[in-house]
C-alpha cells in the first residue's frame, strides 16, 4: 500500500534519510532510465500535476515525529519535481521538522521557473547529469520525446546561476567511458560548479516491474520478484575517474563504497 513516507534509509552520501514521494504509486518520470530500481517507468512525462496533496504528506509525516534523521529527502515513485506541489510541501516539511531537506532530481524541468523556485527552498538539490553527450543520454536516460539535450542543459546552467544552496551532480556509469566521453563531462562540471560529485554504478538489478521498495534503495538479498542484471563497472573504474577529476577540476567527488 501507497504511503508518501518511506525510510528512514541510510544513504551513503548523506546519512540516515527519511523519504519523501510526492509522486505516488504509479512510477511517473520524464526519464525512463536504463537502470532504475522502481522497474520500468509506468507514466511517462514532463506534465507537472499534483499527485500526492500536501496535506497527506503531513499527515503521515506526523507519525515519524520526532524526526531522528540527518536529513529529509524528497525522491520516491519518480521525478520529484513533476509534482506541483514541490515548493509548498518542502516549505511544510521544513516548518514542521526543522531538518534540512534535499531534493534528488533528474534535472529535465529545470528551464521552467516554477521548477527552480521551488528547488530554491531545498537546503541541497543533487541532480542527475549521466551522459556527457545527447547519444549516452538518449541510451541511458530514454528521456520522453519532448525534452531535449539543449533543454537539459540550459536547465542546469540556469539552476546553477539561481541556486544558492548546496549542489550536488550524481553521476551513474554503465560502463567505462571514452576519453573524450570524459573530457566533456568534464568540462559540463567545471562550468556547473557543483559542491560534489558523486559517481555510482549499478549494484542491485533491476525490477521488471514496478516495486515500492525501489524508492528506498535498501532491500538485501533475494527479490521476491522478477529482475533485470545490470552492466556495472568495477570499484576500479569509478575511483580511477574520481581521481582524475579531482585533479582536473578541484571539486570533490565521492564514488559509491562497495559496487560490483
Ligand atoms: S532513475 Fe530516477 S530519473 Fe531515472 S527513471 Fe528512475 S526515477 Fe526517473
Amino acid at each position: 500500500m501507497f504511503t508518501p513516507i518511506y525510510g528512514p534509509v541510510t544513504s551513503w552520501r548523506y546519512g540516515t534519510s527519511l523519504g519523501i514521494d510526492l509522486i505516488g504509486d504509479v512510477s511517473t518520470c520524464s526519464f525512463d532510465c536504463a537502470y532504475c530500481q522502481l522497474g520500468e517507468i509506468e507514466r511517462k512525462t514532463q506534465q507537472r500535476q499534483i499527485f500526492v496533496p500536501t496535506q497527506e504528506v503531513i499527515e503521515a509525516l506526523n507519525a515519524y515525529a520526532p524526526w531522528s534523521v540527518d536529513i529529509v529527502t524528497f525522491s520516491g515513485s519518480g521525478e520529484p519535481t513533476l509534482a506541483e506541489n514541490l515548493g509548498e510541501a518542502i516549505a511544510a516539511v521544513k516548518a514542521l521538522t526543522q531538518k534540512p531537506v534535499l531534493v534528488l532530481s533528474n534535472a529535465t524541468l529545470l528551464n521552467q521557473p516554477d521548477v527552480r523556485a521551488a528547488l530554491n527552498q531545498a537546503d541541497r538539490v543533487s541532480l542527475k547529469l549521466d551522459a556527457p553527450n545527447r547519444d549516452l543520454l538518449r541510451r541511458i536516460n530514454r528521456p520522453v520525446p519532448a525534452l531535449s539535450w539543449e533543454g537539459i542543459l540550459e536547465g542546469l546552467h540556469q539552476f546553477r546561476r539561481d541556486y544558492s544552496g548546496l549542489l550536488d551532480i550524481q553521476t551513474m556509469l554503465l560502463s567505462p567511458w571514452s576519453p573524450q566521453q570524459q573530457q566533456a563531462y568534464q568540462d559540463l562540471i567545471a562550468q556547473l560548479h557543483p559542491h560534489e560529485i558523486q559517481l555510482n554504478t549499478p549494484t542491485r538489478p533491476k525490477p521488471v516491474g514496478h516495486q515500492l521498495d525501489g524508492r528506498g534503495n535498501h532491500h538485501q538479498g533475494d527479490r521476491p520478484y522478477a529482475v533485470h542484471q545490470l552492466k556495472a563497472v568495477s570499484r576500479e573504474v569509478l575511483q580511477e575517474f574520481a581521481e582524475h577529476l579531482q585533479r582536473a577540476i578541484a571539486i570533490p567527488v565521492r564514488y559509491a563504497p562497495s559496487p560490483h
